[in-house]
């Protein structure tokens, strides 16, 4: 398979070619045979981590190919280096194929939930081993843009894709008990109106000690990038509060996706950068953030502000920290959701 003009950036390309392994290309060969595919027709993407091959199956139609990368090749020029040298045959610091098989198959579960719960994503098709077959995103054989890609000045549409973006980021948490973990334009294509997620390989769920951070960061990252663009965003963290908050329901949601659009709209300025809640010491477990006596007090002696309350949402408690949290904060007057 060669790479073709498919293949948008150089610089990805530099590190791939050839860098197939043998077992996988045993399991593309297979594919052909057996007549799943009928033709893999050039590369979409070639990264550190995986190529992404485009492919014609007469049962599936347009497919996209993502087969994960066994070895690690540290240099550009790595023939030069490595020709001859048998140590060196299998790759400079080779990953065993069970491990990427690890992989593969958690972004194959997790894009069953993520096509469950709604989400515009690829569909999976079938995996083997390192190789994962889905539906190829795009018009026809075109492959769909990244949104880092997606050129328009177009108001509207960026007022569209962000709060695509934040109804499914919700979705995600709350529906598939998932966090994305390496969200940002590079990993959500453009089709028709739509944002489409990928690349769910380093998603982890609830339960991952490093959850929240990671969750801090994909809200970090899609305000980055659309701060850039002709929309009026959340700051990080009523996007983070919005995602968490478990007094929202699927009956509340819309009526407080209204309410944070007033808010987004309302503001004269757009939101800082919010260094302050990515400084925040975000819990890792519930329990660890239950000491809410001693941060009620605290708070009332004046001694925490809201910034450090950031556990009131994910808890479920009220801000003021007097009880549950009964409505959704957004919808109610005090705004704290103390009803
Ligand atoms: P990685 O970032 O680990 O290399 P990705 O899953 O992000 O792997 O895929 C790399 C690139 O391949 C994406 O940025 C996208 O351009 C393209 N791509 C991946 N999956 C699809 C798909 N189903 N349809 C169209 N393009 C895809
Ligand atoms: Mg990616």
């Amino acid at each position: 398979v060669k790479p073709d003009r498919r293949t948008r950036d150089k610089a990805d390309r530099a590190t791939t070619d050839n860098c197939l392994d043998q077992r996988s290309l045993r399991v593309m060969f297979k594919l052909l045979q057996q007549g799943v595919l009928t033709n893999i027709e050039g590369c979409i993407s070639a990264g550190k981590e995986a190529n992404v091959y485009y492919a014609i199956s007469p049962e599936y139609g347009h497919l996209a190919i993502k087969v994960y990368m066994t070895s690690v090749m540290p240099f550009k020029n790595r023939d030069k280096y490595m020709t001859g040298d048998r140590r060196l045959r299998h790759g400079v610091g080779k990953r065993s194929w069970k491990k990427v098989s690890k992989w593969a198959e958690k972004e194959f579960r997790n894009l069953l939930r993520v096509a469950q719960a709604g989400i515009p994503a690829p569909k999976p098709i079938k995996l083997k081993g390192v190789v994962l077959l889905m539906t190829l995103i795009g018009e026809e054989a075109d492959a769909a843009p990244k949104l880092k890609d997606v050129d328009s000045d177009d108001a509207e549409l960026w007022h569209s894709l962000y709060w695509q973006v934040v109804g499914n980021l919700r979705t995600l948490y709350q529906q598939c008990r998932l966090v994305h973990g390496d969200l940002s334009e590079y990993n959500l294509l453009y089709n028709a109106g739509q944002v489409i997620w990928i690349d769910f390989s380093q998603s982890v769920e609830h339960e991952h000690p490093q959850t929240f951070a990671f969750l801090r960061a994909d809200c970090r990252n899609v305000n980055a990038f659309f701060s850039r663009k002709p929309v009026r965003i959340l700051s990080d963290q009523e996007l983070f509060e919005f995602i968490t908050d478990p007094t929202i329901t699927a009956e509340n949601c819309e009526r407080c996706l209204a309410a944070l659009q007033d808010v987004a709209n309302g503001r004269e300025q757009p939101p800082d950068v919010d260094g302050a809640f990515q400084g925040v010491h975000i819990p890792r477990r519930l329990e660890e953030v239950l000491h809410y006596e001693r941060n009620a007090l605290l708070l009332r002696q004046g001694k925490l502000t809201q910034h450090d309350l950031l556990f009131a949402t994910v808890s479920g408690m009220s801000h003021d920290l007097k009880g549950p949290k009964r409505t959704a904060g957004l919808l109610s007057d005090s705004g704290n959701g103390d009803a």
